[in-house]
């Protein structure tokens, strides 16, 4: 017998590889941070022993969910302004408040909440563009979340920076701490083309190749960005990113919703990563990304729930109905977007999208052990007629169990390991006193 870390155990393993191989009654071997095995529950258990065995009658084994594109710590805005277009919104409301409010130290407790509200709804690894991310990237570090946090780029002064060029330093220093660090990535983050000129674009770009980093950006996320763009520039926003050779695979591009035929040709040769917001785009009224196309021209397409303040959470689970849903209805079509191809976005594809396609999103041998599982004994999951169906359309982030990233059970029987939650929950009490007392 062989001794290991752990073993997970499911009535069902996803292992959500190329064949989508499904294991009936199946196991999952971790031994440090990865992978080691997986295959059918008698086999493993005559083969290795584990001190941490997670019994699996009942549960569904499947890779952590990915959520591709967020502002983590806007989860302390949560509801602070609803119902209002996007610019007003921006303007008058989610700017202002970030103004006023945000400090390493906001940013270091917000984060807290951030992962827990993920973690518990089985999200292990997370995308970020935002401010302060040193202070994100240790919260996120201490709780043991896998991120990839980008620095924001803008042209015009906030309080995390003055100019361009304070705003590229940062970037620099920020990337020079972390790159390397097991959990967290280090990424550049130039907001969008209506707030980044083509010289901060490519600064960005430079500065993410000199050091081997992903990129993160907003892209035609409204009818408006596009006007703006074909008026500043005669170009629509992704052939403008063309024009001065900023895609590539190394870029994951948020939204993507009026893209025409030729921009999600070009997306699919440049192989650059999309995160669709579903939620995010009805909530603000921004249009309905064309995915089934995308997906057909061969675009890796995957899910990202944007700031807690447009959504108004962090729930893959939740993205992952409502798009199937939405998209079925739209393109009068209900074999669109399976849930096969959903399940495949919000895991394999996400770590695609998010460059860590060779190390996660799957669970096959060699893979970090990035886990979840979730307990079918449930009234709205019974019966069971196809696992998939189920954890697409019925299952909720409350029926997640555990969530094991890179190696180490961080959620057990649904609660947080690593720090106190009522704790968490009462220092975001206490900051929207604070903001509430000064608006
Ligand atoms: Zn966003």
């Amino acid at each position: 017998m062989i001794d290991v870390d752990c073993i997970i155990y499911g009535d069902y393993v996803l292992t959500m590889d190329e064949s989508l191989t499904v294991i009936r009654n199946g196991a999952v071997v971790v031994k440090g941070n990865a992978i080691l095995e997986t295959g059918a529950s008698d086999v493993i258990s005559t083969k290795y022993i584990s001190n941490n065995i997670i019994k699996g009658q009942g549960r569904v084994v499947l890779p952590g969910l990915i959520n591709t594109h967020t502002h983590a710590a806007m989860v302390y805005f949560r509801g602070i302004a609803d119902d209002l277009p996007l610019n007003e919104w921006l303007n008058n409301h989610i700017w202002p408040a970030e103004n006023a409010w945000l400090s390493p130290e906001f940013i270091s407790d917000a984060i807290e909440l951030a992962c827990l509200e993920m973690l518990k709804g089985g999200i292990t690894t997370y995308n970020d563009m935002y401010f302060y991310e040193d202070a994100a990237g240790k919260t996120a570090k201490r709780i043991g979340m896998r991120a990839v946090l980008g620095v924001g780029i803008l042209d015009f002064p906030t309080k995390s920076a003055s100019c361009t060029d304070e705003y590229l330093r940062n970037a620099e220093l920020f990337v020079k701490d972390w790159k390397g660090d097991e959990l967290i990535t280090p990424c550049i983050a130039p907001h969008a083309l209506y707030t980044c000129g083509p010289e901060s674009l490519r600064r960005s770009k430079a500065l993410a190749e000199k050091y081997g980093v992903p990129l993160h950006i907003h892209l035609s996320e409204t009818e408006w960005e596009v006007r703006e763009v074909l008026s500043r520039y005669k170009k629509r926003p992704v052939e403008h990113l063309e024009n001065i050779g900023f895609l590539d695979e190394n870029v994951l591009a948020a939204h993507c919703v009026w893209v025409e035929d030729n921009e999600i040709e070009l997306l699919a040769k440049r192989k650059v990563g999309v995160a669709h917001c579903m939620e995010s785009n009805l909530k603000l009224a921004s249009g309905f990304a064309p995915v089934a196309s995308m997906i057909a021209e061969g675009v890796k397409v995957s899910f990202g729930t944007d700031g807690a303040a447009s959504n108004n959470d962090m729930n893959i689970l939740s993205e992952m109905s409502t798009t199937a849903k939405v998209h079925k209805a739209l393109s009068q079509d209900p074999t669109v977007l399976d849930s096969r191809t959903i399940l495949l976005m919000a895991t394999r594809w996400g770590a695609e999208a998010t460059g860590f396609g060779d190390r996660t999103g799957s669970l096959e041998k060699g893979k970090l052990a990035d886990i979840i599982t979730i307990n079918l004994n449930k009234p709205h999951l019974t019966p069971l007629y196809d696992v998939y169906s189920h954890i697409v359309y019925a299952a909720m982030a409350s029926d997640v169990e555990t969530v094991m990233v890179n190696g180490k059970i961080i959620v057990d029987a649904g609660k947080l390991m690593t720090l106190d939650e009522q704790e968490i929950l009462h220092k975001a009490c206490k900051w929207c006193e604070k903001i509430k007392g000064n608006e």
